[in-house]
């Protein structure tokens, strides 16, 4: 997913506020909808572009499954409860988005295939060209569109 990231924490930080009383919603919503593409620092900078980011710990849900065991524990009785889980399931969001083209390690640390939904081929030169004018590019453009529509009704 290229760029529905940040309208798809929107969305969910405006719907888990709307139902539930959630400290934090929508800042932690938004923070948790691109977390995982900071790694973007470290693939640019340090690995120049060597390594598929989505093979950093921040994109393998196994890591984040682990963070969540060991975090949910101390927070489940603390007003931070809902925030917690929205957290996790905003990052769970960014991984299933992220599953549609560009590939996710779901079987890590016991695979290490990408699972992708679908294959964005190389037809533009470009690999941005190619997710843009791809069909599927379509879904981003659908996140865009809901996230606006929950924006104007405010
Ligand atoms: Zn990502």
């Amino acid at each position: 997913m290229l760029t529905a990231h940040l309208p798809s924490g929107f969305i969910a930080g405006r719907l888990a506020g709307r139902r539930w009383t959630i400290p934090a919603a929508m800042p932690v919503a938004l923070v948790a909808s691109v977390l995982p593409d900071l790694d973007m620092f470290w693939f640019h900078l340090v690995d120049h572009g060597s390594v598929h980011h989505h093979r950093y710990w921040v994109h393998i849900p196994a890591f984040w499954a682990a963070v969540a065991a060991i975090t949910l524990p101390f927070l489940w009785r603390s007003r931070w409860r809902a925030t917690a889980l929205l957290f996790f399931a905003v990052i769970l969001l960014h991984l299933v988005l992220d599953t549609i083209g560009g590939g996710i390690l779901w079987g890590a640390p016991f695979s290490d295939h990408l699972f992708s939904l679908i294959t964005v081929p190389p037809d533009h030169g470009h690999w941005i060209a190619s997710f843009l004018l791809h069909w599927s590019f379509g879904a981003e453009l659908a996140i865009w569109i809901w996230a606006a529509i929950l924006w104007r009704r405010g």
